[in-house]
C-alpha cells in the first residue's frame, strides 16, 4: 500500500493497517485525507488547510456542515432518547416525520416505511412491489425493468438495478437476480417499443425503477418530465408500478423539492435518503401510495411487509431530520438553488470551449463537466486540493453539488478551480 506522507496523524498511521475504505484499490490509490473538522462548507484538514466543499459530502449536506438548527435538534434528542427498538414501539421524531414526509411528498404518497441507508429503502421499495403482487395473486410478476446509466446503490437487489454494464457491479452480475436494463426511451419510438414492451412482459414485470430527471451516480445524465409522463402512462397501460428513487434528487437538488412534483408524475412508490438528515446521519425511506399499502391489509399476517431493519425510524435521525424540514420551510432554498444554478452555469461556460470537454450541464444546483477521458482523474484530484477546494471526479464527469448555503464568493471558487484546473490539462 502506499506510503502515508509524515505529516499524518498518528490515529491514521494507525488505522490505515486496519481500514477498508470504499470503491478503493488499496493497493495503489493515495491514502485517504485526513479531515478533523466540518462547518458551513468548509472542511478542514489535520494539518490546518481548509477545503470548500463541492460535494455536500456525498450530496447529502443540503444546508451545509453543522447547522445549528439541526445540531441543536440532535442534542436535544440524544439527551432524552437516542434510539428505541420500531418493532410495536411508536415516538414522536418518527411519527411526526412521517406526516410531514407525506405532506410534502406529491399526491397520495402517504405510507413512509423508514430504513437506514438509500440502499435499503431501494431494496424495500421493490419488495413492496413484489409482494403487492403476490398479495392480489400474481406472484408471478418477479421482475424489475430499469434503465442504462442508472444507480440505485450496493446491495444486491439494488445492484440488479443497476445499469449492468457501466455500473459499478458488471463483476455480480452472475449472482444477482435478473432484472431488464433498457435504454430511456428519449424518442416516440423509443417510447412506444418501451410501451410494447411492458405489455408483452407485464405478466412477470413487477416495476419499474427509475431516477426521475437526473442519473446521478451514472453519470450526472439530465433527462425531460416528457420521457417520466410517458413511462407513467405505459406503467398504467400494463398495470405496472413505478418506483422513483429519489435518494439523489429529493429535497432540492434539481431546483424542485422532488423531481415528481417537477415533472407533475406520481409514482407509486418513492425513495428518499441522502439529503434527509441535512447530511448527520444515516436515513431512508420508501414512501408508497395509498393504494400500494392497501394491498397489504388483510386478516392474514403472511400479507404484512416482510420487513424491519433494527435501527428503524432512529429517533435521533429522525429529529435530525425533521429539523432539517423545518430549514426547508424557513429558509429560501429555492431561491438559493436558482442562484446557484444560473452562477454554476455562468462561471462554467468557458469549459465548453477547453479540449477534452464533450458537454457542459446545469440543473438546479448540480453542474457536470463531461470529458472524453478521465484517467488522470488522481491527478485532477491532487490539483482540485492545491487550489483548496474538495471534488471528486467520477466516471467521465468532473461535478459540483454545493450545499444550497454557499455563498457567492465561495463558489466562485469552486468554479474557477474547475475552470483553471480543467485549462491545465494536457500535461
Ligand atoms: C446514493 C444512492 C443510492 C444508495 O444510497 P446509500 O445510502 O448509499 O445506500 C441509491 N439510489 C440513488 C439514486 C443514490 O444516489
Amino acid at each position: 500500500m502506499p506510503r502515508l506522507p509524515n505529516t499524518a496523524p498518528e490515529w491514521q498511521r494507525d488505522g490505515y493497517q486496519n481500514i477498508w475504505m470504499p470503491y478503493t484499490q488499496m493497493q495503489t490509490t493515495p491514502p485517504p485525507i485526513p479531515v478533523t473538522k466540518t462547518d458551513g462548507v468548509r472542511i478542514t484538514l489535520a494539518d490546518g488547510r481548509e477545503l470548500i466543499d463541492g460535494t455536500a459530502s456525498w450530496w447529502t449536506a443540503c444546508h451545509g456542515y453543522n447547522h445549528p438548527h439541526i445540531v441543536a435538534a440532535m442534542q436535544k434528542q440524544v439527551a432524552e432518547m437516542p434510539h428505541v427498538m420500531f418493532g410495536g414501539l411508536a415516538h414522536e421524531p418518527a411519527f411526526r416525520l412521517a406526516t410531514r414526509l407525506a405532506a410534502l411528498t406529491p399526491g397520495d404518497l402517504n405510507r413512509v416505511f423508514f430504513a437506514e441507508g438509500g440502499s435499503v429503502a431501494v431494496e424495500v421499495a421493490m419488495k413492496m412491489a413484489l409482494q403487492y403482487f403476490i398479495n392480489k395473486g400474481e406472484p408471478g410478476r418477479t421482475k424489475f425493468v430499469s434503465f442504462l446509466g442508472g444507480y440505485h446503490g450496493d446491495t444486491f437487489a439494488a445492484m440488479s438495478v443497476c445499469d449492468p454494464n457501466d455500473g459499478m457491479h458488471t463483476l455480480f452480475k452472475d449472482a444477482m437476480p435478473r432484472n431488464y436494463a433498457m435504454p430511456l426511451p428519449e424518442t416516440a419510438a423509443a417510447m412506444a417499443e418501451f410501451q410494447d414492451f411492458l405489455r408483452e412482459n407485464r405478466g412477470h414485470v413487477a416495476a419499474v425503477m427509475i431516477e426521475p430527471l437526473v442519473q446521478g451516480a451514472g453519470g450526472m445524465k439530465f433527462h425531460g418530465a416528457d420521457l417520466l409522463q410517458g413511462i407513467r402512462a405505459a406503467c398504467d397501460a400494463s398495470g405496472v408500478l413505478l418506483i422513483f428513487d429519489e435518494i439523489f434528487t429529493g429535497f432540492g437538488r434539481t431546483g424542485a423539492l422532488f423531481a415528481a412534483g417537477a415533472a407533475d408524475v406520481l409514482p407509486d412508490i418513492m425513495c428518499v435518503g441522502k439529503a434527509l438528515t441535512g447530511g448527520t446521519t444515516p436515513l431512508s425511506a420508501a414512501i408508497a401510495r395509498e393504494h400500494v399499502f392497501e394491498a397489504f391489509l388483510s386478516d392474514d399476517p403472511q400479507a404484512a411487509l416482510m420487513h424491519g431493519p433494527t435501527f428503524m425510524a432512529n429517533p435521533l435521525a429522525c429529529a435530525a431530520a425533521n429539523a432539517a424540514l423545518d430549514l426547508f420551510e424557513e429558509e429560501p432554498w429555492a431561491e438559493s438553488v436558482a442562484r446557484i444554478e444560473a452562477q454554476m452555469r455562468r462561471e462554467l461556460e468557458p469549459c465548453r470551449a477547453l479540449p477534452g470537454v464533450i458537454d457542459v450541464r446545469v440543473m438546479g444546483a448540480i453542474a457536470a463537466i463531461q470529458l472524453d477521458d478521465l484517467s488522470d482523474k488522481e491527478i485532477l484530484k491532487a490539483r482540485f486540493m492545491e487550489a483548496g477546494v474538495w471534488l471528486r471526479p467520477f466516471a467521465d464527469i468532473v461535478y459540483l453539488t454545493p450545499p444550497f448555503i454557499i455563498g457567492e464568493d465561495d463558489l466562485r471558487r469552486l468554479t474557477s478551480a474547475i475552470v483553471a484546473v480543467l485549462s491545465g490539462r494536457g500535461y
